[in-house]
């Protein structure tokens, strides 16, 4: 039984998952005529109150995107130093829209409405323009840890007292949603543009969508268009995100209890130093000196489980839609023998 707990991304498409996608409706988006790509936004559009909503192949163009929506070339955009549009989006900002990230020094990849105000650069013409500020919830480098929704609503305040456009990273909002019990909604309410992912914990193959209001959202087929993510009878792939809305977010809360679970057996350990606090899908933790990384991920893969190594001493792992029952038996028993 091979345990892939190296991302929540690992996972294929239920049967029922890809009947639902072999029924869908296409035709050529580049028209706008695919009627199911169209479904899947107005229905992502309406669940955060937007009035738009693009679909795109991945997490990362969708973000690209809103930086290039809401910057121009020389601005600064404010971030956390763990921020995945600073880290793992190969330099984009910079390549893609000439902008510069500020990073603040948060907790586990939050952070608080004073330090966005320190950040922001005065209006001297020899400072670069703070235009934006981006959040990420939950926080992926951060262990999947949840913001706490008035931080965020105090921000909202920051930016409108200075003008500053307010982006969310969400590619795992719905993580968040169901941790906090909270509505897409009131998200839509404070941030400009949202980005949600599809083929995370969600199950699908591949997708994300990125919503706002039409003023904002205009530009951003064009964008899409000019970073080469049009699409033609895209509608199957849109179909698989439809399914996943409709069937795959309650279920998030298994993903988390099992997570947790993981960590209090992590912890029993005396190889391990530390894990970081668990709230939703993701499990980070660091090992004492008597075992490198490297051992310790070896050891796993010879009994065919598979987690990562970050760097720094931190290793991950995180639960998925694919990650059964009996896989998370299997493991849990396994980590008892180490
Ligand atoms: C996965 C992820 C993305 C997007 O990644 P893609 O692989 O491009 O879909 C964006 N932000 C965060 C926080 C992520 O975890």
């Amino acid at each position: 039984m091979r345990i892939d707990l190296r991302s929540d991304t690992v996972t294929k498409p239920t049967k029922s998952m890809l009947e639902f996608m072999m029924q869908a409706q296409v035709g050529d988006d580049v028209f706008r005529e695919d009627a199911t790509v169209n479904l899947l936004e107005e229905k992502i559009a309406k669940m955060f109150g937007k009035s738009s909503a693009l679909f795109f192949p991945s997490g990362t163009m969708a973000n690209q995107t809103a930086l290039k929506l809401h910057t121009n070339p020389g601005d600064q955009v404010i971030c956390d130093k763990y921020a995945h549009i600073y880290n793992y989006e190969s330099g984009g900002a910079s390549f893609n829209s000439g902008i510069s990230c500020k990073l603040l020094d948060g907790n586990r990849g939050m952070f608080t409405a004073n330090q966005v105000k320190e950040a922001i650069n005065p209006e001297a013409y020899y400072y670069s323009k703070t235009s934006l500020v981006e959040v990420e919830n939950t926080t992926n480098k951060g262990g999947g840890a949840c913001w706490d929704f008035d931080e965020i609503k105090k921000i909202r305040t920051v930016c409108d007292n200075n003008d500053l456009g307010f982006h969310l990273d969400g590619a795992r909002l719905w993580n968040a949603l169901v941790y906090k019990n909270e509505r897409a909604l009131q998200y839509g309410e404070v941030f400009d543009t949202i980005s949600v992912c599809l083929s995370k914990g969600l199950g699908c193959p591949i997708g994300s969508v990125l919503v706002g209001d039409d003023a904002i959202m205009k530009e951003a087929i064009r964008i899409r268009k000019i970073f080469g993510g049009n699409m033609r009878q895209a509608g199957y792939l849109a179909a698989a995100g439809i399914y996943a809305l409709d069937n795959n977010i309650d279920r998030l809360k298994n993903d988390h209890d099992k997570a947790k679970e993981i960590g209090v057996e992590l912890t029993k350990l005396s190889i391990i130093k530390a894990v970081e606090p668990i709230e939703t899908n993701i499990v980070i933790f660091e090992l004492n000196s008597s075992i490198s990384d490297k051992e310790f991920t070896n050891k796993l893969a010879q009994k065919d489980i598979h987690i990562i190594s970050m760097g720094g001493g931190k290793l991950r792992m995180v639960t998925h839609l694919d990650y059964t029952d009996a896989m998370h038996n299997k493991f849990l028993e396994t980590l008892k023998t180490l």
